[in-house]
């Protein structure tokens, strides 16, 4: 056969080789053509290591009681959390919903405590009232948008690892 890192043709053959993918026939003339290339050798064993790294692989297990640590967690490290989601843990138990959804709950509360529905946007501050406090504002911000960012990687990984 003409070698197929030079030629690329027969190239699916090669990078099936090593996979239940390739019948015996192909096999059988691809181990003949990789005696006597050494390239071929050299492609094909890189690619069995790859594909045994792969086999060896396995997902950490995801901990049994992962939400209950992250609530215990969040409790001792952001104190404003806590008191946002106090009055929600008792409904988010009995619902069993999701740490995200409750984050954007808790965010579209905030919104609508803010800025009621059909109320008149408010005038103005006067800008020194709006120094006082704006970067207070940004930072509580800053740490939401912080917190809401990990939840949504948690959770896409917990998603990830339940679908194997
Ligand atoms: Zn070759």
């Amino acid at each position: 056969m003409k070698c197929p890192i030079e030629t690329r043709e027969n190239a699916e053959l090669l990078l099936a080789y090593c996979t239940p993918k390739l019948d015996a026939e192909s096999t059988a003339i691809l181990e003949r053509h990789m005696e006597i290339c050494p390239a071929c050798r050299e492609f094909s064993s890189g690619q069995r290591a790859v594909w045994e790294a792969l086999d060896a692989w396995e997902a950490a297990p995801v901990m049994l009681d992962f939400d209950r640590r992250l609530y215990r967690r969040i409790d001792r490290e952001v104190s404003w959390w806590h008191l946002l989601m106090r009055p929600l843990r008792p409904v988010l138990v009995r619902q069993g919903l999701p740490i995200a959804a409750a984050a954007c709950l808790v965010v579209m509360a905030g919104v609508l405590l803010e800025r009621p529905a059909g109320a008149p946007p408010a005038a103005q501050p006067q800008s020194a009232q709006v120094e006082a406090f704006e970067p207070d504002q940004v930072e509580h911000a800053l740490d939401a948008m912080h917190m809401l960012g990990e939840f949504s990687y948690r959770v896409r990984g917990d998603a990830a690892d339940s679908k194997m």
